[in-house]
Parts: structure tokens; sequence; C-alpha cells
């Protein structure tokens, strides 16, 4: 069997990320092939978020424990709000040859790619900046200021798009959602998971008579 490939998934808040994932994972994944990896975070719950659906939501000092513990892949501070990625349910998926979505930042990312060199990175980008702020105002009854914050951390995010292997300009969402499927199934062919997938058959093939 082959291992799970490993996707970095980062994009600016606005961007389609989640809804991206979550439509890959429903339409894409009826196998359970592919899952995305739930998080640590030490930010408060929204409205319509589930523990342990959207987030493990845990203390500042439960989080800090969980690093003393090295019980993280990589973790990092965003936005003043802590979050991690838990090293033991990742390394479990991958060895059941589940593809795994992390859902993280540059920071994260940077970590995940020093220990992880094979880890596939993909941005996503919103196609403009009219649109990015349209659907960052479109979220809720915010103040200019609150808006104007989550521009400059957009702004901020997405400075680090060329640190990725993939690059997804998200203008229409279907299309986007091809591209991102394109990217994960071409990652199944590539001549590493085949070779894990079927040394069976490449035995046989191979074999000298
Ligand atoms: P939000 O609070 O809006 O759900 O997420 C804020 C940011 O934190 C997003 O960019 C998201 O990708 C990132 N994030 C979520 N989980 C993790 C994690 O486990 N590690 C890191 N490094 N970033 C994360």
């Amino acid at each position: 069997m082959r291992r799970g490939n490993l996707f970095i998934v980062s994009a600016p808040s606005g961007a389609g990320k989640s809804s991206l994932i979550k439509a890959l994972l429903e339409r894409h994944s009826l196998d359970n092939s592919m899952a995305v990896s739930v998080s640590h975070t030490t930010r408060a719950t929204r409205p319509g978020e589930q523990h342990g659906v959207h987030y493990h939501f845990v203390s500042v000092d439960d989080f800090k424990a969980l690093i003393n513990q090295d019980a993280f892949f990589e973790w990092a501070e965003v936005f003043g709000n802590f979050y991690g990625t838990s090293r033991l349910a990742v390394e479990q998926q991958l060895e059941n040859g589940i593809d795994v979505f992390l859902d993280i930042d540059w920071q994260g990312a940077r970590q995940v790619r020093e220990m992880m060199p094979e880890a596939i990175g993909i941005f996503i980008l919103p196609p403009s900046r009219e649109e990015l702020e349209r659907r960052l105002v479109g979220r809720g009854q915010d103040s200019s200021e609150t808006i104007a914050k989550r521009m400059n951390e957009a702004v901020s995010e997405m400075s680090h798009f060329d640190e990725y292997d993939y690059l997804l300009i998200n203008d229409d969402f279907e299309t986007t959602l091809d591209r991102f499927r394109s990217v994960v199934l071409a990652a199944r062919q590539s001549l590493d998971n085949q070779r894990q997938a079927n040394t069976t058959l490449l035995d046989a093939l191979l074999a000298v008579k």
C-alpha cells in the first residue's frame, strides 16, 4: 500500500480555502482516501463550529502542555491565537494510505516543509483585492477598523504565496475545485506513489525469465 500524500493548503481568510477543502472531501473522497487534519486552537469558538469537527478548542494552558509533550507536528501563533497540528493523527492517516490536508498558515507550512520536504504546498488566492474585501465585509456586521485589520492580515498571508508548489486563483468555485482535485490526482500518479502501490505488478513486469 502506498503512504498517503501530505498537502499543505494555505490562503488568506476570504479566499475560499475551507469551502474548497470541504467540497473536495465531500465529493471526491467517497472511498475515504482523503482527510483534513483537525487542528488544536486557543481561539474562541465561532457560531456553528463544533469541538472535534472544526477544531479541538483548548485553553492556552492545555495548548502549552501539548507543546511540552511534543504532541504537535507544527504549531504557530496566528494573529494572537495558538494553532497546532497533532503529530499522531497525521502520522496514522498517512500510514494508512490516506491523503491528508493541513489547513495551516505560512509559518506552519515552513515547519512542515522542513520536516517533510515531500509535502505538497498549495496556495489559494482570491481573484482580486476588491473581491477579497467584499468577501471579508460579507462575513458580518464588523467595524471598518476590524475589516481593515483583516485586510492587512490577508495581505501579510498572501505575501508568502511563492513558498508553495501550486497556486490556485479562486475566480470560480467549480473551476478552482477541478484544479485542486487535479493537483491531488496528479500527486497520486507520481513515480513514488505508483511504485509503492504497485510493487507486485512492477516485480512481475520486470522479471527476467
Ligand atoms: P481561523 O481562526 O480563521 O480558523 O484560522 C486562522 C488561520 O490559522 C488560518 O490561516 C488557518 O489556516 C490557520 N491555522 C488553522 N489551523 C492551524 C494549525 O494547526 N497550524 C497553523 N500553523 N495554522 C493553522
